[in-house]
């Protein structure tokens, strides 16, 4: 039904909070893009299509994106909610040619017909809500993830969750709450503790973040308006695994331990939630088996992510129920059904294994058909091999391996000039193993933003080979090639102004050096002057005057 730009219908009916608008827009010959989502994945998207060759529409709940890394620093007032949010119309405003943007939820996407069904209204109660729908030519979809309870008890209704600006704000008037609460009169030392007890169920960055810049905010500026009870407070970290940060390197954990060690913040282990009642969290110690409860004033639950139902809905579609994250080849093509793109934290990429496709990469390798395959031959291929299937990259590196010829060795380890097939199976055997998901972050959301506007924007020229470098050497380099992730390396901010940072090149560092180079990559990441501005002043004005408490 690729028609090209054509709104269908947008339904509405006066009587339930919905009317009947009919809207036939002139038939465009661009072919219509629709994103899903103005979060990191489709804001870098957006800002790289060339929007001269498509009519682009844009649906999202929140008319802005929000620099997520900086949302720590606004549950405690170190930085302003507004500093760190730009409206997607001052983004597409920029763009030259026009880019349509609607306020409004997806609810429901319909990959037969190519069109999505949308919610508008849906942030203010009062006014009722339009449903409308649009088509599609391509679909892009960079929704993000929602948090994940693991199902665990009362976790809903009692915790914070710290994913979106509006709970950054929450989470900072609660904190205030928690103070002034605990210096009510008449009430008991138990009270006051349980009152500024502030547990963070959940050891990843955001976790630690968030514990750092509270503990910080504590000690830099509560303390000072709340002497009396300045040794009632007590911040504690829920962790289920060993160790804190545990997808940073070792050195950066245990640097993070001893830092909150020293800072006093309580770091349990080990320890699984197992249900939140509203004044106790309970949870199992896994060493022990035992149960233990503990009284809090707030909880902040910061675990994992997971799908949005009407995703959960589209994968039932497309035959992906079975699987927990939704599913795309590495050109970030949604599995089972056509045109529609995912990438951020909605989706995961799915590598194609070696051993898969083992037998046709043999074929297509031995040039001469000879059913052996020489060093040479295999020395010809290997760098198409490698942008296919990268984990081969990393399994030469990872073994020392520098050439080609080393993976054809027998197993006492005499080289071999040539292999058969069950040679070559065997020579690469281990490779799969090196095969990790992306991890759901800015950096990978952002870049798979960018590699799809740039495959958008060379539509024509690679339509005709989309399977690209599977072809292998011969068929020349015109084609698209697959989504390569480049890790340019991740911060830990941990409070005190000191930080840890794991950069490429199996280089850490930590100290009050690397917040410098934290506040200077982060000042140079803002979307725009406007937000640059507005986050370096928050954080001059916080070394000036400290932050604000009011609530
Ligand atoms: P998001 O950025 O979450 O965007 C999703 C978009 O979809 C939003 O605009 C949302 O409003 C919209 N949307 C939701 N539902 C619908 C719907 N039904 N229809 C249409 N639109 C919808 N990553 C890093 O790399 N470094 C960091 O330091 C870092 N710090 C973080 C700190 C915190 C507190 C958090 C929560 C995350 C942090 N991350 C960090 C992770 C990073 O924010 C995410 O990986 C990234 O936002 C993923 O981008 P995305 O585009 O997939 O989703
Ligand atoms: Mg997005
Ligand atoms: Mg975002
Ligand atoms: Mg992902
Ligand atoms: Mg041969």
């Amino acid at each position: 039904v690729s028609t090209g730009g054509l709104l269908v219908y947008a339904e509405s009916n006066v009587e339930s909070g919905k009317q009947v608008v009919e809207q036939n827009q002139p038939e465009s010959k661009k072919k219509r893009v629709v994103v899903l989502g103005t979060g990191w994945g489709g804001t870098s998207f957006l800002k790289d299509l060339d929007i001269s060759s498509y009519d682009v529409q844009v649906v999202s709940p929140r008319n802005y994106f929000a620099f997520t890394p900086l949302l720590p620093s606004v549950t405690c007032g170190t930085v302003e909610a507004r500093s760190i949010v730009e409206p997607v119309r001052n983004i597409i405003k920029k763009r030259s040619g026009e880019i349509q943007f609607w306020e409004a939820e997806c609810l429901k996407i319909d990959p037969e017909n190519h069109t999505v069904s949308c919610r508008s209204g849906i942030n203010d109660n009062l006014a009722g809500h339009n449903d409308f729908s649009l088509q599609y030519d391509y679909l892009v979809v960079a929704v993000g993830a929602q948090v994940n309870t693991f199902n665990t008890p009362g976790v809903m209704e009692h915790c914070h969750f710290l994913k979106e600006v509006e709970d950054a704000q929450r989470i900072r008037r609660t904190v205030i709450d928690c103070f002034e609460k605990s210096v009510i009169p008449g009430l008991s030392e138990e009270e006051r503790r349980t009152n500024l007890h502030f547990v963070i169920v959940g050891g990843g960055p955001t976790g630690v973040e968030f514990a750092a810049e509270l503990h910080d905010y504590v000690y830099e500026d509560l303390v000072k308006i709340y002497p009396s009870v300045k040794d009632f407070v007590k911040i504690t970290v829920i962790q289920s695994g060993d160790h804190i940060l545990n997808t940073f390197d070792e050195r950066i954990s245990s640097f993070a331990e001893q830092k909150f060690q020293r800072d006093g913040i309580e770091v349990s282990t080990g320890c699984r939630v197992t249900s939140v009642s509203d004044h106790f969290i309970n949870m199992k110690v896994k060493s022990t088996g035992k149960h233990v409860e503990v009284p809090y004033g707030m909880v902040v639950w910061s675990t994992g992510v997971g799908t949005r139902p009407f995703v959960k809905d589209f994968m039932e579609q497309v035959g992906q129920e079975k699987r927990r994250i939704l599913a795309t080849d590495e050109w970030l093509r949604v599995k089972g059904c056509s045109n529609v793109y995912a990438l951020g934290d909605c989706a995961s990429v799915d590598q194609r294994k070696v051993m898969e496709d083992i037998s046709a990469i043999f074929k297509a390798a031995d040039k001469d058909d000879s059913g052996t395959l020489s060093v040479e031959e295999f020395r010809d291929v290997l760098e198409d091999i490698i942008i296919r299937y990268p984990q081969v990259d990393l399994y030469l590196k990872n073994k020392h391996l520098l050439e080609a010829k080393d993976l054809f060795r027998d197993s006492e380890g005499n080289e071999r000039e040539e292999v058969d097939v069950e040679g070559f199976k065997l020579a690469l055997s281990h490779v799969d193993s090196q095969m990790k998901s992306l991890p759901a972050t800015a950096q990978v959301a952002a870049q798979q933003g960018t590699y799809l506007a740039r495959c958008l924007n060379r539509w024509d020229q690679c339509k005709s080979n989309p399977e690209g470098p599977r072809r292998f050497k011969s068929s020349g380099r015109h084609e698209f090639l697959p989504f390569e992730y480049r890790h340019l390396g991740q911060f830990a901010p941990l409070g005190g102004d000191q930080a840890a940072a794991e950069l490429p090149g199996d280089w850490v560092s930590m100290g009050h050096s690397t917040q410098w180079l934290w506040y200077s990559v982060y000042a140079s990441k803002q979307v725009s002057w406007r937000t640059r501005y507005l986050v370096v002043g928050d954080w001059v004005r916080r070394y000036i005057f400290g932050r604000d408490s009011s609530r």
